[in-house]
């Protein structure tokens, strides 16, 4: 896992919540915390996002132990 690696999965999992909260401050129903199908894709891919961003992170920690 190289630092570059690291750093793309960071910055994937902040562009998506970006991309998230900018549907969420212009869906009614989201604004509600009622959300809609594309708001709850969005929220779920971010959540992976930041999954990967952790395993990365992880990886990354793990190696520099050794
Ligand atoms: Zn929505």
């Amino acid at each position: 896992m190289t630092a570059a690696s690291v750093d793309q999965a960071a910055s994937r999992a902040d562009e998506l919540y970006a991309n998230y909260m900018r549907h969420l401050y212009s869906c009614p129903p989201c604004l509600r915390e009622s959300y809609c199908p594309a708001g709850t894709r969005m929220r779920t891919a971010w959540k992976r996002g930041q999954a990967a961003a952790m395993r990365a992170y992880r990886a990354r920690a793990a190696e520099g132990r050794r």
